[in-house]
């Protein structure tokens, strides 16, 4: 159901108020006001020639791994340069109210940047991993690498990645002819199996949902908010678009996380 923002909005804030387990499923779109661009809004430079279903495989590291990795270094680069939006720390505030008060909020993303622990959360489950740890792309062997700082032009959303940043992946220090990627999950890859199980069980049993920024079209986290809507809780989804959920959810807010948030959680006394 789809309403004029002031009115969704004060309807999210009552739907949050009346529950107790609150889940919150976060994509892309939550971390785009940080300046870090979507996939499927950046159809630019690289993305003009490579769709990231493409690119963030596994077939694509090996067959060009200068490429797979500086592009997702330079990702990793400018997470690092980025700073929590306003959706980010809502989130944050809302589970340390409700873990003062016993009540449960437990954050699952698709996001491999480090925003929503920057943002003052702890989050239950990275389903697609993360940016900052690393291992061999051959043998699988953890590994260190520090990611340094970005430099200006990779601060750009838009950094014609091919041309500046073609870099070679260090070597692995285990196997003959390994190299380091981050632990993120590529397409086609199986997800964290802790994290998506924790992730299941707690949206198993929660009474409201909240669905930021996310196409809802990259599974098995897709299929999260209809796992709540068959489990009876309810679902508002945060999106300045529709999605597949649109028309299921029992609410859509058709705004950005960073405006809408901060509404729908109660902030501090004298803010
Ligand atoms: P996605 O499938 O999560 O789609 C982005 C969604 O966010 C769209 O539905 C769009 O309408 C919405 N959106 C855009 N800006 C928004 C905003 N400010 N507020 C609220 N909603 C907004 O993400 P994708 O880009 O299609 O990427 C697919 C996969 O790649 C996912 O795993 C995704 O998490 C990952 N990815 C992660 C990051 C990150 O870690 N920050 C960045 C790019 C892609
Ligand atoms: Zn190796």
């Amino acid at each position: 159901m789809s309403v004029d923002l002031p009115v969704a909005l004060a309807e999210a804030r009552s739907m949050i108020a009346d529950a107790e387990r609150i889940a919150v499923l976060t994509g892309a779109g939550m971390s785009a006001e940080s300046g870090i661009p979507t996939f499927r809004e950046a159809r630019t430079g690289l993305w003009e020639r490579f769709s990231p279903e493409e690119l963030a495989t596994e077939d694509a590291l090996f067959r060009d791994p200068e490429l797979v990795w500086s592009w997702l270094r330079w990702m990793g680069r400018l997470s690092r340069a980025s700073t929590p939006n306003a959706g980010h720390e809502a989130i944050g505030l809302l589970q340390q109210q409700r873990r003062a008060s016993n009540g449960a909020v437990e954050i699952v993303t698709q996001n491999i940047d480090d925003l929503h622990e920057r943002g003052g959360a702890e989050v239950l489950g990275h389903l697609h991993g993360t940016l900052f740890t690393f291992r061999c792309a051959v043998c699988h062997v953890k590994a260190e690498y520090d990611l340094g700082t970005a430099s200006e032009e990779e601060l750009i959303p838009d950094p014609g990645l091919e041309n500046l940043l073609r870099e070679t992946p260090p070597a692995c220090h285990h196997c003959a002819n390994g190299f380091l990627r981050p632990e993120i999950v590529l397409f086609g890859e199986l997800l964290p199996v802790d994290d998506f199980e924790a992730s299941v069980t707690f949206i198993e049993s929660a009474d409201a949902v909240i669905v930021v920024g996310t196409s809802n079209i990259v599974q098995p986290a897709a299929s999260l908010p209809f796992l709540a809507l068959d489990q009876g809780a309810k679902v508002i989804e945060i999106n300045s678009d529709s999605t597949p959920l649109t028309e299921y959810a029992d609410l859509h807010v058709r705004a950005t996380a960073a405006t809408a948030l901060p509404h729908i959680v109660p902030q501090p006394e004298g803010e």
